[in-house]
């Protein structure tokens, strides 16, 4: 269940005489908080968990400590300095007598998840003193750009692998930096095991500061990885007996924190059978990383399970294969007849996954997905009022003809789908080459673009076989224009608002969407959105297949362009339409 907490309870402490004082220079002050906060709903979740059973709730304080290092960890790799900045608020909040001024930093620090905020205006900076972002945050060497890695790997080529691993750490190769790392692994023997010869590699590297080198996450964040493990274990042993496969996939991802190989606690994950709790964590998405698009960051999500929504969408994935089979591409793979798929509440989302998240899809890894498959969860985020809100966006922006024709069904099932669509279409390219290694960090909009038009796609073969009536089918597409709505113009490492864009330019041009003349609104060529959205995939498709780098930066560039008088336009009227721009997700049982 969600609470909302609205803007009038928040103007009414305002005027309620809560103490003011000016911030010290180089802080956001009122006049730059507020106007966020006040865009920006706040949202608790409260979910049911009276089905839970007694050891389920000691492995529970177990999995939310574990979330609770993984939070930390994250904002640290943000930034590196994240926990310094948020110890100053914190600090500043006390000493100025707890102030709407400090109290609205403190909101927008755990908004941002960090000291560095989004403005409305879809600008990036820090609201206290702190170091600029960096395009490769805290997971490369500070300043790093990419100019210089390129070239280094360039004259390098046996270093990419390293460099772009999913999950390790680039370091500049200072004599401090390698025998700080020599140290640690003397420190932590059961890394130096685990990771045959991170040692030999160590002594071997020549200290040099314009050359790099990579350690695993495993040794990076070596302490912090050993209190997660040891919150894993600690769970594992209250479930051990009422639920063996959950226990045994917390003690294999415990290892898989070690040794930097997910694959044990991946396979554990994906096919085991797990009674009410579930959690996802460790460190999966790549989104974080500008630079290379190739780290993924930290998160968890500890879940309770709805068994009957499950039961219901296991049903209703019946014939994916068929849908495979339809897509406009020529290399159909076999899909595995039982996917793992969940309806899940949030108890508690940490890092990377904390905020409104609808539905994820994992592990990305091709060869584990080939394996093992990949676990699909669907969250209960459908919420009326965050709808609502999706639905002002979009009443703003369409012809009145048009309204009411998205409901929160249609947002839930395109999301739902969207996850679907990660499972189908190139997993490799024509070479056999991993999608992230061949198309570097064009990967993620091209994948998260595919995915949206897979959903879009399969909406009316899910009409043929009775999934969808003529109404769902409908709301589906009303949510898919929905989804290109862009309020700002998106900035160029923002993955998933430049696909949505290059979705919108692409449904303008080919006439899925037109401008009426007279409302200056948008409408919707239902008839033209099956024909628009296959030819759109099949580019998609043909170039993840091609996997061929130059060709996806000219694909992206020729549909993703901003034009003041078209999208500058709509995105006016869709702000002044008194939606929130953020939400602030906060948990009861993290005691928020
Ligand atoms: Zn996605």
């Amino acid at each position: 269940m969600l609470k909302i907490i609205n803007r009038t309870a928040i103007t009414m402490c305002l005027l309620a005489g809560i103490a003011h004082a000016e911030v010290p220079d180089g802080y956001w002050g009122i006049e730059q908080s507020q106007p966020l906060l006040d865009a920006t709903m706040r949202v608790k979740l409260t979910p049911d968990l009276s089905h839970l059973s007694g050891a389920e709730f000691q492995a529970l304080e177990e999995l939310l400590a574990a979330g609770r290092v993984m939070n930390t960890l994250y904002e640290d790799q943000k930034h590196r300095g994240a926990a310094a900045s948020k110890e100053t608020l914190l600090e500043l909040h006390q000493t100025s007598g707890e102030t709407v001024e400090t109290q609205n930093l403190l909101d927008i620090y755990y908004l941002s998840k960090g000291p560095i905020a989004t403005t409305l205006d879809n600008v990036r900076g820090p609201i206290l003193p702190a170091e600029a972002e960096q395009p490769g945050k805290n997971v490369y060497p500070f300043g790093l750009g990419r100019t210089e890695i390129d070239a280094f790997m360039a004259a390098n080529p046996e270093s990419v692998a390293e460099i772009k691993g999913l999950r390790t750490a680039v370091r500049r190769a200072s004599a401090e930096n390698l025998a700080a790392d020599l140290a640690k692994l003397d420190a932590h023997p059961a890394v130096d095991v685990l990771h045959d010869n991170l040692r030999a590699r160590l002594q071997a590297q020549q200290a040099d500061d314009s050359a790099f080198y990579a350690v695993p996450y495993a040794l990076a964040y070596a302490e912090e990885l050993a209190e997660v493990r040891s919150h894993l274990i600690a769970a594992s042993r209250f479930i051990e007996n009422e639920s063996p496969d959950f226990a045994a996939y917390l003690q294999n991802r415990a290892r898989d924190l070690l040794s930097g190989d997910y694959e044990s606690g991946d396979a554990s994950w994906v096919s085991g059978d797990f009674a009410n709790l579930n959690i996802q964590i460790g460190s999966y998405e790549t989104y974080d990383d500008a630079l290379l698009g190739a780290k993924a960051f930290f998160s968890a999500s500890v879940l309770a399970r709805d068994a009957k929504k499950s039961a219901a969408l296991v049903e209703a994935m019946a014939g994916l294969q068929a849908i495979e089979d339809s897509l406009p591409y020529e290399h159909h793979k076999t899909v595995r007849s039982r996917i793992p798929v969940g309806v899940y509440e949030v108890i508690a989302d940490f890092g990377q996954a904390r905020g409104a998240n609808t539905a994820t899809i994992l592990p990305n890894e091709a060869e584990h997905a080939r394996k093992y498959g990949r676990t699909i969860r669907s969250n209960i985020l459908s919420n009326p009022v965050l709808f609502e809100n999706s639905k002002k966006l979009y009443d703003a922006a369409v012809d009145a003809d048009f309204r009411d024709h998205l409901t929160s069904g249609g947002k839930f099932n395109r999301t739902l789908w969207h996850e679907v669509g990660h499972y189908l279409g190139v997993s490799v390219t024509a070479d056999g080459q991993e999608l992230s290694v061949a198309l570097g960090d064009r990967t993620d909009l091209l994948q998260e673009l595919k995915s949206d038009l897979v959903s879009l796609f399969s909406a009316p073969a899910l009409r043929a076989s009775g999934y969808h009536d003529d109404a769902s089918l409908r709301s589906q597409y009303a949510d898919g224009v929905r989804r290109t709505l862009q309020l700002v113009q998106p900035r160029p490492e923002q993955p998933y608002q430049n696909m949505q864009l290059m979705q919108f330019n692409f449904f303008m041009e080919l006439g899925l969407l037109e401008v009426d003349g007279e409302s200056a609104l948008l409408i919707i060529n239902y008839d033209r959105y099956h024909e628009v959205v296959t030819e759109m995939l099949e580019q998609v498709l043909q170039i993840q297949y091609s996997g061929d780098y130059e060709v996806a930066g000219e694909f992206i560039s020729r549909w993703n362009y901003w034009d003041e008088k078209l999208h500058g336009e709509l995105a006016r009227k869709m702000r002044d339409s008194g939606i929130y721009r953020r939400t602030i997700v906060r948990y009861h049982a993290l005691g928020h």
